[in-house]
């Protein structure tokens, strides 16, 4: 029999919980959906991820709202996907900072990537008429760019630590208070998705630079907030743990000239057990399994995940 398209029969809405993991440094999480986060400066503030629609975005706005007033001078945006940039206009944002790579991504592929999340994730988009077109970056860089924050409130660290989720994931951290902003490099009991993923790199180098901050609490790009350094180690290696089972169940079978079907089964019934039972785990794995295997196929630049090519590829695995 076949599963449900993706996320689209996920139509109950979260509970969102805000955080406040210091002074002036705010998380919203909502038990897997992705996850946003502000951080005050002097007089501004930063806001970390965008949402799928301004609708979306301006709820969270709401909440922030009963803690500061001050307004959005960057919005960061961690990698191009959808569901975390088209609701960047409700932030009226000076600037919308993000990867050199993640600015490129969208002019090669946003437009189709909206239609791509829209239909695996239609509840997030809420009310998706409120979209007014792409998200596009007025500030980007390559490995490092540095937000002094004013008012003895130290500074915003936004770091590239190599390829991972996507080509161009970047992290904001916070030295003062130990705080990092992950996006979907670690998630917290959630499934990863690495439909546009480097599978190796993420979880090797990748990984290990996000582990070398030696943050103090975590927010993933799904999941729980993960407070004190022992559950932020686990959050990075449980993240890794599932890059790495898959990357070897999808390889074994990839290396004796098997299926991508097979591969799927391998890799399902090696994670399952742990994964299983994470937000999105059935979701993303159809996905996860073929980017996988084009990168065994030596295909370098992850294809574009159109409408159509996502459920051909979901016939083919979860049919
Ligand atoms: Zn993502």
């Amino acid at each position: 029999m076949s599963k449900p398209f993706a996320s689209s029969t996920d139509l109950v809405d979260k509970v969102e919980t805000l955080e406040v993991l210091a002074d002036g440094v705010y998380a919203l999480t909502a038990e897997g959906d992705p996850n946003v986060g502000a951080i005050e400066g002097d007089d501004f503030v930063v806001c970390v991820e965008a949402r799928a629609t301004p609708v979306a975005a301006r709820d969270w706005l709401d909440r922030l709202r009963e803690h500061t007033d001050k307004p959005v001078r960057y919005l960061v945006l961690t990698h191009y996907h959808a569901v975390r940039t088209l609701g960047a206009s409700a932030f009226n944002a000076a600037e919308i900072v993000a990867h050199d790579q993640t600015a490129a991504l969208i002019a090669e592929r946003g437009d189709v990537d909206w239609a791509s999340e829209l239909g695996r994730m239609p509840r997030l988009f809420r009310e998706p008429e409120s979209i007014p077109g792409l998200t596009w970056p007025t500030v980007t860089f390559s490995e490092r760019l540095t937000i002094p924050l004013g008012g003895g409130r130290g500074s915003l660290v936004l770091a590239h630590c190599g390829r991972g989720h996507t080509a161009g994931d970047i992290v904001a951290w916070l030295p003062r208070s130990g705080v990092l902003f992950a996006g979907d490099l670690v998630e917290s009991a959630a499934a990863p998705y690495t439909g546009d993923a480097f599978h190796r790199e993420w979880a090797s180098s990748t990984l290990d630079t996000v582990a070398g901050f030696g943050a103090r609490a975590l927010v993933g790009g799904r999941g729980a907030v993960a407070r004190g350094a022992d559950a932020v180690t686990a959050a990075i290696e449980q993240t890794r743990g599932f890059l790495t089972v898959l990357g070897a169940e999808v390889g074994v079978v990839h290396g004796r000239g098997g299926t991508l079907r097979e591969a799927f089964e391998a890799a399902h019934a090696a994670l399952a057990p742990t994964y299983g039972g994470w937000p999105i785990f059935e979701h993303c794995l159809p996905f996860n399994v073929q980017r996988c295997w084009d990168e065994l196929d030596g295909i370098g630049w992850p294809r574009i995940w159109t409408a159509e090519r996502d459920r051909e590829v979901w016939a083919e695995l979860q049919g």
